[in-house]
């Protein structure tokens, strides 16, 4: 022992009383900065959630509706949409600030075609709600999903209900989110295909009731049209007939239709088929009688293609028409060019086949028009 090691101990006789005072005072501080430095956030979190862009932003100073009269080619209004994403909205990954975008857009252009607020419904889910439905973590969403876009843990479906007499329903979907590229064909063809649907259908008599949804997280697993089903009450599933969806629409020269369900066969192995019912032949029909009077070349494709949203219905037991446009290699397999690349930009695709977006969305506008007016 030596004589400093006497006199500390000294002072710590001494002053033990005001020494534990000070002990009690500084680890107070800690806990109470401590709880600051969580609680901070999350009170921060909870003001950020509570304002909604659905509820603050001034929907009032709506732009003027794309112009639709009786004598508007089909596909035209598509085409233009189709532009509009590939230039000013390009780049709507799932789950971003971009994608929120194009959501706010999509309800701008529902609004000022006419549409009521009361007809549309964004149903908004967290990444909690969905992420048992993929295997991605949200730490792995990185550069080839979502690039350096701004991300958030929210996305959204917007959804336009539009009555009919009948109360059984029609579903038509197409999701609006892209990778980080500008997304024309995949999927800015599909949400153009519905906008401009919505809109005629403005000045027609449909029967069944339609409901289109635009859904947002496509990209990373289907996971708009997975929480849309999953949130189906009992009497919606009961008045859903089919569904149709359209994703693709001009990746290739070939306008295909796949129309059937999910035909599950035990023997010998688990075997998953299409199988074909009286919507499936009432829609070859109809793609026939379209071809002989326009000259289109609507053609059925006979296997079972699960890379879509219709697929989340298709597990759910409902038949669907799903539309796409896309090209075969030299094996007979379906070929990619462009989708998931810069070069799914309308101006690219326009220079490399003049003409196939407009005769695409033609055909695939009248198609679809005449599904969700016929009567079943
Ligand atoms: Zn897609």
């Amino acid at each position: 022992m030596n004589g400093f090691t006497l006199s500390l101990r000294f002072f710590l006789i001494k002053h033990k009383r005001a020494l534990r005072l000070w002990g009690i005072a500084v680890l107070a501080s800690v806990l109470l900065i401590t709880a600051a430095a969580v609680a901070v956030p999350i009170i921060q979190n909870r003001a950020a959630e509570s304002r909604s862009p659905w509820t603050e932003k001034p929907f009032s100073g709506v732009r003027e509706p794309l112009r639709l009269t009786p004598h508007t080619p089909y596909g035209e209004l598509s085409v233009r949409h189709i532009r509009t994403m590939s230039e000013t909205l390009y780049s709507r990954p799932p789950f971003t600030y971009r994608e929120l975008d194009a959501a706010l857009w999509i309800v701008e252009e529902l609004l000022a075609m006419g549409y009521a607020w009361d007809d549309i419904e964004v149903q908004e889910f967290t990444w909690e709600d969905v992420s048992r439905m993929t295997w991605m973590r949200w730490e792995q969403m990185d550069s080839w999903i979502v690039g350096d876009v701004p991300r958030r843990r929210v996305s959204q479906n917007v959804i336009l209900t539009v009555p009919g007499p009948s109360d059984q329903i029609i579903v038509a979907g197409a999701h609006y989110d892209s990778l980080p590229v500008p997304g024309a064909s995949d999927n800015a063809s599909g949400t153009a295909l519905l906008l401009e649907s919505a809109q005629r259908m403005l000045g027609q008599d449909n029967h069944h009731t339609l409901v289109y949804v635009f859904f947002g997280a496509e990209e990373i697993g289907l996971l708009g049209a997975y929480h849309y089903v999953r949130s189906l009450t009992q009497e919606q599933r009961e008045a859903i007939l089919f569904m149709v969806n359209a994703d693709v629409l001009f990746e290739g020269p070939y306008l295909l239709y796949m129309a059937g369900y999910l035909d599950i066969q035990e023997t010998p192995y688990r075997d998953m088929r299409l199988g074909d019912d009286d919507f499936t032949r009432r829609w070859r029909g109809m793609a026939g009688a379209l071809n002989d009077e326009h000259d289109f070349e609507l053609t059925p494709y006979w296997e079972l293609f699960p890379n879509s949203d219709h697929f989340a219905f298709m597990q759910e037991g409902y038949t669907v028409l799903f539309l796409f446009g896309m090209d075969f290699d030299e094996h007979g397999n379906l070929h990619m060019r462009v989708v998931h690349t810069d070069r799914d930009c309308y101006h690219y695709i326009q220079e490399t086949w003049p003409g196939k977006i407009d005769a695409n969305m033609r055909a695939f506008s009248l198609f679809l028009e005449e599904v969700l007016l016929a009567r079943y």
